[in-house]
C-alpha cells in the first residue's frame, strides 16, 4: 500500500502491519504479515489480536469483496468505502449511470450486455469510440478504438468471448473525448470532501505516450501548468456533487475518491472514477503531504475536519521501473541490483518485489519499483532522477525515459 511509509513518518504510529505487503517493504522495517486480502476472519482476528486502532483498506480487490463491511460488523474501525460506495470503481456502469442522473461531466456512453445491439450502436456513432469492460480488469479492460472494427474486435472479445469473464459481461461504450488527462484525488467522509494536490500519470507504455495501456509508468505531482480555477472547477463539478449523490443513493463513500479527468474545451470532465488510491500518483502526491497523514485518517473516523497542508511549490517525479515485456508477459525471478548505489533523497518504493532462495530482491511483478526525486522544477527532478536511474542495473528491466515531459515543455520558455 503506498501510504506505509506515511504511517511510518508519523508520530502518532507506534506499529504498522502490512497485509501481505511485499519484500521491499519489508526491507523498509514495515511488518508485512501472510494474510489473504480478502480473508475477513483471518484479518478480523489479527486486527483483534493486535489491538489494532484501526485498519486501512487500500486495494480494489477486498474493497468489492466487502472486507471492510466485514471489519466494521466484527467493530473494528476501519478507513475504506463499504462495497456498496466501492461500486463506483466495481462498475463502470454504475459510474456513469450515476454521473448522468447527477449531471456530473464525463463523456456520452450507453451500455450493452447484447453484442449486435452495442455493433448498432457502435456502427451510428462512428471512431474514435472507447469500449471498456463494466467490471475489474486490472487496469486492461479499456480500449480506445480508432476504427469501427476494432471497437467491434473489443464489444465482441469482451460480450461474446468472455475475455474479462464476468466483468466483461457488460460493456460500456463511451464517446472519446479529448484533452489532457489529470488524477484528482480526496479523503471523503460522506458528503465531506477534502481534496489532494492533483497529479499527471502517464499510462502507456512507451515514450511520447505511445504502446500499450498499463497500469502507470511514472507521475508527477503537482501540476503546475493545470491552473487553480480548473482545480476548484473540478472539485465543485465533479468530487462535491458525487460525494452528495453517493449519500443520496444510500451508498455514503467514507474513504479516498480517485477521479480520473480530462480537460476538455468544455471544462473537466470524468473518465473514471476509483475507490482508492491510485498508483502511481500516490506516492508522488502524498510525498507533497506536510500534515500528519495518520492524523488525518484518526480524525475522519471520527468525522472531523482534517488539517491537509501541501507542499505545493516544486515537484516531485516518480518513474516506474517495470520487468522487461510488461503489459505483455515477463518472467519474474530477476536480480535487481544497483538500488543500494542511490542517492539518499531518491525515495524507493518497491511493488512487485519478493525474496530468492538466497534472500535477494528480485522481480515479482509488472511494475517492480517506483523511484522518486523532489526538485524545484520538472526540468531539475527529471536531471537527477533519470542520473539516478543509470546506477539500476536494467538489463531486465524498462522505464520511460519522458515522465513529465507536459511540465518539462510547460516550463521552458
Ligand atoms: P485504471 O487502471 O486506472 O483503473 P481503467 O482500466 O479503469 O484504468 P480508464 O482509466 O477508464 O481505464 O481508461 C484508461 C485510459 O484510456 C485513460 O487513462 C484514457 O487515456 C483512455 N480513455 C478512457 N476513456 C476515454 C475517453 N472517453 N476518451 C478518451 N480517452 C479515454
Amino acid at each position: 500500500m503506498p501510504s506505509a511509509k506515511n504511517y511510518k513518518k508519523s508520530p502518532q504510529v507506534t506499529r504498522v502491519y502490512c497485509v501481505p505487503g511485499n519484500a521491499g517493504m519489508a526491507q523498509d522495517g514495515i511488518k508485512c504479515i501472510a494474510i489473504a486480502e480478502t480473508d475477513s476472519q483471518e484479518l478480523i482476528a489479527f486486527a483483534k489480536k493486535q489491538r489494532l486502532d484501526w485498519v486501512f483498506v487500500g486495494p480494489e480487490v477486498p474493497l468489492l469483496a466487502g472486507v471492510v463491511d466485514d471489519l466494521q460488523a466484527a467493530n473494528i474501525q476501519v478507513f475504506g468505502p463499504q462495497k456498496k460506495a466501492a461500486i463506483i470503481e466495481g462498475s463502470k456502469d454504475f459510474a456513469k449511470q450515476l454521473m448522468q442522473s447527477y449531471h456530473i461531466p464525463t463523456a456520452a456512453s450507453q451500455t450493452f450486455t447484447v453484442y449486435d445491439e452495442a455493433k448498432t450502436y457502435i456502427e451510428m456513432k462512428g471512431a474514435p469510440i472507447v469500449i471498456k469492460a463494466d467490471g475489474l480488469a486490472a487496469g486492461k479492460g479499456v480500449v480506445v478504438a480508432e476504427t469501427t472494427t476494432e471497437a467491434l474486435e473489443a464489444a465482441y472479445a469482451m460480450l461474446c468471448d468472455n475475455q474479462f469473464g464476468a466483468s466483461g459481461a457488460a460493456i460500456v461504450v463511451e464517446d472519446f473525448l479529448v484533452g489532457e488527462e489529470f488524477s484528482l484525488m480526496a479523503f471523503v467522509d460522506g458528503e465531506n470532501v477534502y481534496p489532494m494536490v492533483i497529479a499527471q500519470d502517464h499510462k502507456r507504455a512507451l515514450a511520447g505516450d505511445k504502446g500499450l495501456n498499463t497500469g502507470g509508468m511514472g507521475a508527477y505531482a503537482p501540476v503546475h501548468h493545470i491552473s487553480q480555477a480548473v482545480i476548484n472547477e473540478a472539485v465543485e463539478t465533479i468530487l462535491k456533487p458525487t460525494a452528495v449523490a453517493m449519500v443520496t443513493e444510500e451508498r455514503s463513500f467514507t474513504g479516498i475518491l480517485y477521479a480520473g479527468l480530462i480537460l476538455t474545451a468544455s471544462g473537466p470532465k470524468v473518465i473514471e472514477f476509483n475507490a482508492r488510491f491510485g498508483d502511481p500518483e500516490t506516492q508522488v502526491v502524498l510525498d507533497r503531504l506536510t500534515s500528519d497523514f495518520a492524523t488525518v485518517i484518526t480524525d475522519i473516523l471520527a468525522h472531523r475536519t482534517p488539517t491537509l497542508t501541501w507542499q505545493t511549490d516544486g515537484v516531485t517525479l516518480g518513474v516506474v521501473l517495470a520487468s522487461k515485456g510488461y503489459p505483455q508477459a515477463y518472467e519474474n525471478g530477476k536480480l535487481l541490483a544497483g538500488f543500494e548505489q542511490l542517492n539518499h533523497d531518491t525515495a524507493v518504493f518497491h511493488a512487485g518485489v519478493a525474496l530468492n532462495a538466497t534472500n535477494e530482491l528480485v522481480t515479482n511483478g509488472g511494475r517492480v519499483s517506483l523511484l522518486a526525486m523532489r526538485a524545484k522544477t520538472m526540468q531539475a527532478a527529471q536531471a537527477m532522477l533519470y542520473q539516478e536511474l543509470k546506477k539500476i542495473d536494467t538489463r531486465e528491466l524498462v522505464y520511460r525515459e519522458d515522465i513529465g515531459h507536459r511540465a518539462a515543455t510547460a516550463e521552458r520558455p
